[in-house]
């Protein structure tokens, strides 16, 4: 047992720890939400890959509070340690854990690397074990990278070709820079498309509907992003834009797959852009965020990764619901960041923005309390004054 005072320690992108409180208190948001405009049931079980934070947290408390599935999560978190609080999705699962517990529902968290065969037979035992069958497969890693036996490969978010000049904000001093980033070799160029690509979504995917653990009918799914013309060099045309159209592809032949042996299917899904632990490390995507919200909160179409996900379910996943696609097939949840009205101002906006004003036409304070709130600070109605346990455990 170990209570303390804890307040954020952050550094650039990373924040080093968490607060168990507001991580609970951010799910507890997050499963009224899910629960606001679903049944409570419909659904039997799911599986979400990377389902500790962000997206994937969202997808998880939204299938097992929103349509009562039994969920089981695959993260790579970090326990508590000593006097060292956990990662926030350790406390996360924790508290998202009690909460299924405590509604008669079940969360199991399986903590690993997701990349390894060993993960994967873990998961698949533990499915076994629970006599289950996945009506869901959601796949949400994004990791920095993958190792497999003694080789490993390392995601870079680099353009491809020629240096990439843009602002930027400097999450360590809040200033607005000009950066340049230099192209990816084609090394760096594959070794993302190895972490980030569609290799491993397959692996899952196959693993399980060989272990005849996949429901008839069943839906797998993975994320994506596109983003505007702005971001291009850096995401959708650089090094993590061509992982994303591996998986793409990969989405494609799985579905073919699902198809034949269980009548289900597999879908990209293309998500908006959000505060996540992995969108606060891409170079020149906090600005846009920032300039992105200022815009959609005053348009009042603005939407985190729990309003996403509600909205994946109720109009596209959830049972009974066929999802609506564009010409590639992929379900798009950024329809509204895409807006054109919404992006013209955004590029205005992207134009003048300067360290000066930065807190006045961009919505850096949002930025950055979504930011802190991934890691259970700033989260509203958790008093930081006082000693919380940080030994939570995960069963
Ligand atoms: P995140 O950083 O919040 O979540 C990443 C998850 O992956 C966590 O659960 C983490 O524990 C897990 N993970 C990382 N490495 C792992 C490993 N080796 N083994 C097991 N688990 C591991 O990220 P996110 O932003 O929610 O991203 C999830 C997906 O959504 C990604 O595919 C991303 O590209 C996509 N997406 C994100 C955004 C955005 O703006 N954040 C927008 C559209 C799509």
């Amino acid at each position: 047992m170990s209570s303390q005072v804890i307040a954020a320690r952050i550094r650039g992108f990373i924040c080093l720890n968490a607060h168990p409180a507001g991580c609970a208190a951010n799910v507890d948001r997050e499963i009224a939400l899910a629960r606001a405009q679903a049944p409570g049931k419909g659904l039997g079980a799911v599986l979400v890959v990377g389902g500790s934070t962000g997206y994937g947290l969202s997808s998880l408390v939204s299938a097992v509070f929103g349509y009562g599935a039994r969920g089981t999560a695959v993260c790579l978190e970090r326990p508590p340690q000593g006097e060292k609080t956990a990662s926030a999705g350790w406390y996360n699962l924790a508290a998202a854990q009690r909460r299924a517990r405590e509604a008669g529902r079940d969360v199991s968290v399986i903590n690993g690397d997701a990349f390894s065969r060993e993960i994967k037979d873990q998961t698949i035992g533990a499915l076994r074990k629970s006599g289950v069958k996945l009506d869901h497969v959601i796949y949400s890693l994004a990791a920095p990278k993958r190792v497999d036996g003694d080789q490993s490969w390392s995601s870079v978010l680099k353009p491809l070709g020629a240096p990439f000049r843009s602002k930027s904000v400097n999450l360590g001093n809040e200033q607005v820079t000009e950066v340049e980033i230099a192209p990816a070799s084609d090394a760096e160029v594959e070794a993302t498309r190895k972490v980030m690509g569609g290799e491993d979504f397959a692996a899952w995917v196959h693993a399980l509907a060989d272990a005849d653990l996949l429901a008839r009918g069943c839906r797998a799914v993975a994320y994506s992003y596109v983003g505007p013309a702005l971001t291009f060099p850096i995401y959708r045309s650089g090094t993590i834009g061509k992982a994303k159209e591996d998986l793409e592809k990969t989405t494609t032949e799985l579905s073919a797959m699902l198809a034949a042996r269980l009548g289900g299917a597999a879908w990209v899904s293309v998500n908006k852009g959000l505060v996540t632990q992995a969108s606060a490390a891409i170079p020149v995507v906090p600005l846009y965020i920032s300039l992105l919200f200022k815009v959609m909160k005053a348009a009042g179409t603005h939407e985190g990764t729990a309003e996403q996900i509600a909205r994946l379910y109720h109009d596209h996943l959830g049972p009974g619901r066929t999802p609506r696609t564009d010409a590639e097939g992929r379900i798009r949840l950024d329809d509204l960041e895409l807006r054109p009205d919404i992006q013209a101002q955004v590029s205005a906006l992207w134009a003048e923005v300067t360290t000066e004003n930065l807190s006045a036409i961009a919505d850096y304070a949002g930025f950055r309390t979504d930011f802190r709130k991934l890691f259970g600070f700033e989260v509203p109605g958790v008093d930081y004054a006082q000693p919380v346990e940080i030994d939570v455990g995960i069963d």
